[in-house]
């Protein structure tokens, strides 16, 4: 079999994203940990180099450090991409070399296979898609020229090539800033083929691709009776009443399932597992500080809360006047605006049993 090697571009400064890109998760793995994976599966695969900037080496060598389904070399990669590249390039040994954007997680084994082959047959292959949208020359702010989007297409990675020649082509460029390695293949060793690429493999680029790749959703449901002459604590706040929530903490039914909702979300363990109501220390313990706790693994796992859903079922007390400091105390201990939590009340019209409080949460995290 001829083997090929791949490089993986992650030295890239994320500035377009306000984040390092790279190091986002996506559902439960990192950027560059799935555009990695996608190219592990694949048996012509020898091994895959990931060039990293100072800012994320150590961290990206460590995502590595256990990876066993194919050799990882991670690298110091060079302040442009044709840098990266070519530092990457003195590790390549395979005859046939893949260079990929880490930028582009959801790069499909089909795909990788489709330019592998294309490579093998023909020295060169870059999967590129037809340009969609109108383009239009424009100077200054108007638009002076109508331009055939047939003879254009979008270039996307990874880029195969004859491992030998692109190494010759970087011995021969005379800048650093080519916008990639098709640009110094077409100028120094020949016009590179084309295959068919595939929208489904786009460039994270935008705050909004990280949102919207990664959204998990989580669900948490509590119920407490109501006893007499306990305080009664609902998101935090005291709400004047004679009858209080019955629990070995404070019982705050809301924020117990808000605890659950957060933490189903993460695939973590739920309430009872990480406070249980054995511990003598929690005995009345306010809610606010366990969730204050959850909000802080949560931060520390790379998760931030999109929106949040509350929905409270009781047949008393009335708790709609204390749904904007419900919402205060909610927003301050979570870290979101208020705008991102949503605060419902219901009764169950005397249907349930009477002297029992219960309430669903639902929230989104990227
Ligand atoms: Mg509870």
């Amino acid at each position: 079999m001829t083997y090929c090697d791949v490089i993986v571009l992650a030295a890239g400064r994320g500035s377009r994203a306000g984040v390092d890109k790279m190091l986002h998760r996506l559902l439960w793995d990192t950027v560059i940990e799935r555009a990695v994976q996608a190219f592990a599966s694949l048996d012509f695969v020898k091994k895959i180099i990931v060039a990293a900037s100072a800012d994320n080496i150590a961290e990206i060598e460590n995502i590595f450090v256990d990876f066993r389904q194919k050799p990882v070399k991670v690298i110091l990669g060079g302040a442009t991409r044709h840098l990266s590249v070519k530092a990457a390039l003195d590790k390549v040994q395979s005859p046939i070399v893949l260079v990929h954007d880490g930028a582009r997680p959801f790069v499909s084994p089909p795909l990788i296979e489709s330019v592998y082959k294309e490579t093998l047959a023909k020295g060169s292959a870059v999967p590129v898609l037809a340009v969609a949208d109108s383009i239009r020359k424009i100077e200054q702010d108007k638009i002076v020229g109508i331009v055939d989007r047939n003879n254009y297409v979008l270039v996307q990675t990874p880029q195969g090539y004859n491992a030998n020649e692109l190494k010759k082509a970087f011995s021969l460029a005379d800048r650093i800033d080519y916008s990639d390695e098709a640009e110094l293949y077409l100028q120094k060793i020949a016009s590179p083929q084309i295959v068919e690429g595939s929208a489904d493999n786009y460039k994270l680029t935008s705050p909004f691709d990280l949102v919207a790749s990664g959204q998990k959703v989580g669900v948490g449901w509590d119920l407490h009776k109501l006893i007499k002459d306990k305080p009664l604590t609902i998101c935090g706040v005291k709400v004047p009443y004679d009858w209080g929530l019955d629990a070995h903490s404070d019982g705050d039914v809301a924020v117990h399932a808000i605890i659950d909702a957060l933490l189903s979300a993460t695939g973590l363990a739920d309430i009872g597992w990480h406070f249980p109501d054995t511990n003598p220390s929690l005995k009345d313990v306010s809610s606010m500080l366990l969730l204050a706790e959850i909000a802080q693994k949560l931060d520390t796992l790379g998760n931030s809360i999109n929106n949040l859903v509350v929905l409270i079922i009781a047949d008393k007390p009335k708790l709609n006047s204390f749904a904007e400091k419900m919402k205060d105390e909610l927003s301050a201990v979570l870290g979101i605006k208020k705008e991102q939590i949503a605060l419902h009340f219901k009764t169950s019209e005397g249907v349930y049993p009477p002297l029992t409080m219960q309430c669903w949460a639902l929230c989104s995290l990227s």
